[in-house]
């Protein structure tokens, strides 16, 4: 809708132009029509004044072989002879010249003679005519005197002078000529010159004959007063004195421009329309390609600032706003605070789900935050699963909420298109109170507070402090440091035994250990969370794995335990890798115990149920580790496939303090019993710990009691001393605790 309001504010002045353009063309036809119109008119105009010029030279010519003549001085001047004037000025003019009106002159001005139509007539009838007839005869005179003035003698030319007037609403060929000898007589030219004059009314048939010799249509005489056709061409003939119009010769011109105009205007209109019709289809068209580039600009403008997956502004974008957000403190005070939120084992999804699931996971909680976040504030996503909020005009309070909020609508189970997951986030938190901090300094803040809200445990919230650097850089300098373990093997695995009462060994626990090349050796229960966190869980898993079964063909007979992670049980290809690991290391699956934790049977899932199944199938026995501390629930236990349950240190290290212990050790005995599982103790430090146990019915052991975790070498000297313990009294790993 919007795009085609667009086009019509477009198109509407367009067609406007188009239109204004059509008109003008017509317009400018019509005009050059009109001109051409204009211009035959006058034409035929002067075309018909001449021919009726030429008609009353043609009539006056005709007088001069009668009155350039002797006998005709002497008929007249010498003398007056009336029959021969009334033969040859009134009967010859008449007869021959057409003149039907004709009149003597004598050299004084009066007229003597007058003829009309057969018979002489009374001199006073030329006073009709008179007024008209002075004005051609001062032309004579002035001819004649022109011809004179330059000494020639006179001719034929010179001695006559044909006009047309107007007298009583009629137009005349009026012919005057002076009476002149032939001969060069002085005595005869002595004489002033009488003057002969004949006047012949014009015919409508001599309008007619003009009017085919010039080719135009019929010329008709028009009395004042009557309507002239518009348009029509005419000669008009007015009163010398007042200007008036006597009588006009009018016909209708031909009109070759109006012609024109009328042929050309279907074609020209139709061209027009066609070129308007062009000219709007192009101009929609490259509308359309404007609008296309305009709209894939935008697009991508949109991706250069957007992240692909969610829509959400990206690190550029998040900078520029960040970067608006603070210089607004500095006009308006108040803080800005940044939020880190890290989706809690994200990988985990990624690794079991696959990508598809993880990245429907972030869409699905991109959606949620955004729905709780003020207008003003700033959602981003800067890669992975880390999102991070721009909270403007705030402060810790507000800060606090929000991040709880988040916490609240992030944590739960969400059901993605593969499957369900349980999701949870950290998050960390920077205020900036300061307009000159710069983004990617208050990002790394609230990423070190994010850090911190993922050591205490996840999902939960820490605001950054200025403690944080130190921690997370260490925490850095020993991700670093890992990696590259990891990467040449540098990893140990040491051997903890598990005994019998009588200190007889019937088992080992698998443990890594790994030494920093300058801090020293690392606590696992800090770099097996740091490898699940960076994705190195799996190398180290295989890792010590393929030593563990490497080893365990030293001790046939003894099952070598191994600590496996959720994350790495919850891969796809988990089942597949452990086989190949035996293939690779002949070993059997009898030699080799599992150990997950509670965590991992936490997830209720089906795949998880699967892949212990498989691996039980295979031989491998599986223990259930740290039993007691997570949500244990007794369900569990009759769902997977479980063989032994190792009771937590926890326990163990209360036994004689609390008596509750004891009672719960005592529990899980008779329970594990009942499900027919092998149960285990861990941590067992004191003679005391090992009597109560053996009381509640636990016979197996693990613990400083009998012996540290140990390097393979000591675990071979002990089976070579009939597999058998005595009490130590040492009780310290001896580890250094990173925290
Ligand atoms: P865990 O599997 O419960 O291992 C037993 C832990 O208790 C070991 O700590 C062991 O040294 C310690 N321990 C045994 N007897 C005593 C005792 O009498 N007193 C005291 N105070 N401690 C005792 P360690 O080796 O530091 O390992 C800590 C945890 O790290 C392990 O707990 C296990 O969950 C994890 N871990 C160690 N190695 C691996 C491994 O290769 N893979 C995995 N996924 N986790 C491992
Ligand atoms: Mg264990
Ligand atoms: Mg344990």
């Amino acid at each position: 809708m919007k795009r085609s309001v667009s086009e019509l504010k477009l198109l509407a002045p367009m067609a406007l132009i188009v239109v204004v353009a059509v008109c003008a063309l017509v317009g400018s036809l019509w005009m050059w029509a009109d001109q051409a119109d204009t211009l035959s008119r006058n034409r035929e105009e002067s075309l018909v004044k001449l021919g009726l010029n030429q008609m009353a030279d043609d009539h006056a010519l005709l007088m001069t072989p009668i009155t350039i003549w002797d006998k005709a001085v002497e008929s007249t001047h010498v003398k007056y002879d009336k029959k021969w004037v009334k033969d040859n000025i009134g009967g010859y003019f008449e007869s021959y010249l057409k003149f039907e009106s004709n009149f003597l002159m004598d050299d004084k001005g009066a007229i003597v003679f007058a003829y009309r139509k057969g018979a002489e007539a009374d001199t006073q009838s030329f006073d009709g005519i008179s007024q008209q007839a002075a004005g051609v005869i001062k032309d004579l005179r002035t001819r004649f005197g022109e011809r004179a003035a330059r000494g020639l003698s006179y001719n034929s030319d010179s001695n006559h002078v044909g006009r047309l007037i107007a007298v009583n609403g009629k137009i005349y060929i009026i012919g005057v000529s002076f009476l002149l000898p032939d001969s060069q007589d002085p005595k005869l030219l002595a004489y002033k010159p009488y003057i002969a004059v004949g006047t012949h009314e014009l015919s409508q048939q001599e309008l007619v004959a003009l009017s085919q010799r010039y080719m135009v249509s019929e010329i008709k005489l028009v009395q004042p007063g009557q309507t002239r056709p518009e348009g029509s061409a005419a000669v008009t003939f007015r009163d010398d004195s007042t200007g008036e119009v006597m009588v006009e010769l009018v016909w209708m011109p031909d009109t070759p421009g109006r012609t024109l105009f009328v042929r050309s205007l279907a074609p020209v209109l139709m061209i027009s329309l066609g070129l308007g019709l062009i000219a709007l289809v192009l101009l929609h068209q490259s509308q359309k390609a404007a609008q296309g580039l305009i709209a894939s600009e935008a697009k991508a403008k949109h991706m250069a600032l957007h992240d692909a997956l969610t829509g959400l502004p990206n690190r550029t974008l998040f900078a520029d706003r960040l970067k608006q957000a603070c210089e607004r403190l500095n006009r308006q005070g108040g803080q800005v605070s940044v939020m880190c939120i890290g989706l809690d084992r994200f990988k985990d999804v990624n690794d079991t789900l696959g990508h598809l699931a993880g990245d429907e996971l972030i869409r699905h909680n991109a959606t949620k935050i955004s729905g709780i976040i003020r207008s003003g504030d700033t959602l981003a996503r800067l890669g992975g699963d880390e999102f991070v909020i721009i909270q403007t005009d705030t402060d810790g309070l507000s800060t606090a909420a929000l991040a709880k909020r988040v916490l609240e609508v992030l944590t739960g189970t969400v059901n993605l298109q593969s499957g369900q997951v349980f999701s949870s986030c950290s998050i960390g938190v920077t205020l900036i109170h300061d307009s000159d901090v710069e983004p990617a300094e208050a990002l790394r803040q609230a990423d070190l507070a994010l850090y911190r809200a993922k050591d205490l445990g996840r999902g939960q919230y820490a605001f950054f402090e200025v403690e944080m650097d130190a921690t997370i850089k260490l925490r850095k300098t020993l991700e670093t440091g890992l990696r590259e373990a990891i990467h040449v093997e540098d990893i140990d695995v040491v051997y903890q035994p598990q005994v019998d009462h009588f200190g007889n060994i019937v088992g080992v626990e698998a443990l890594c250990r790994w030494t920093h090349p300058t801090r020293g050796p690392v606590s696992p229960s800090y770099f097996i969370p740091l490898a699940e966190e960076c994705g190195l869980m799996h190398e180290l898993g295989s890792l010590v794995m393929r030593r563990a079964m490497t080893d365990s063909h030293r001790w046939p007979g003894l099952k070598v335990a191994v600590n496996v992670s959720a994350t790495q049980l919850r891969r796809a290809s988990f089942v597949g890798h452990m086989r190949n690991l035996l293939a690779e290391t002949h070993t059997a699956a009898t030699q080799i115990e599992i150990e997950i934790t509670e965590g991992v049977l936490l997830n209720d899932d089906t795949t998880t149920q699967t892949v212990l199944r498989d691996l039980r199938h295979m031989g491998f026995s599986i223990a259930l580790d740290d039993f007691g501390t997570g949500y244990s629930s007794l369900g569990y236990l009759s769902r997977y496939p479980v063989d032994k349950i190792k009771i937590d240190r926890s326990f163990v290290s209360n036994l004689g303090v609390d008596p509750e212990s004891e009672a719960v050790i005592r529990a899980i005995v008779k329970l594990s019993k009942a499900l027919n599982l092998n149960i285990v103790a861990e941590g067992v430090e004191t003679r005391a710990q090992k009597a109560i146990l053996r009381q509640t019915g636990c016979q197996i052991i693990q613990g400083y009691l009998f012996s540290k975790p140990v390097p393979r070498e000591e675990i071979d000297e002990m089976m070579r001393h009939d597999r058998r313990l005595t009490i130590s009294d040492g009780n310290v790993d001896g580890m250094k605790q990173v925290s």
